[in-house]
């Protein structure tokens, strides 16, 4: 399948990768609203919340939480949104959640900066 997110999960395409394990992973988003914008997907290919199965959304949650734990331990940030988009406001067709940092004053660090800061906590 040309889905931009699944090579992404095979390795064939790059990203920089914060958290990888059997059923997802974590890289951050090459456009980021913030520093420390970040992506979350099942490996297996999956169009939306609908198609999504429970076990794999729960365990895409769990590591949710545990990037944004480390995400407010190593960024000075002042608020985070957990925003997943369907449909008409999607643009990949692959499930994934965004975590998007809000700052009081906007970091200027670069996407290799960040994946060093998060990647080792995580
Ligand atoms: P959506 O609107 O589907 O929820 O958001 C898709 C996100 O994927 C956008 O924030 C966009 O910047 C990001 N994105 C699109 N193509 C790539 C890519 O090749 N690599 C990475 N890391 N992010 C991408
Ligand atoms: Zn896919």
């Amino acid at each position: 399948m040309n889905c931009l997110f699944c090579k992404i999960a095979s390795h064939e395409l790059d990203a920089h990768i914060i958290y990888e394990d059997d059923l997802v992973l974590a890289f951050l988003d090459i456009n980021p609203i913030s520093p420390g914008h970040t992506l979350i997907i099942p490996k297996a290919h999956f169009l939306d919340l609908a198609a999504i199965d429970q076990p794999t959304l729960d365990h895409l949650m769990m590591v949710a939480k545990k990037i944004n734990i480390v995400i407010k331990e190593k960024l000075n940030i002042n608020g985070l949104r957990l925003v997943q988009n369907n449909g008409f406001f999607q643009e990949v067709p692959h499930f994934h959640l965004h975590l998007i940092p809000h700052y009081q004053e906007k970091p200027t660090y670069s996407l290799e900066q960040i994946k060093s800061l998060l990647k080792q906590s995580i």
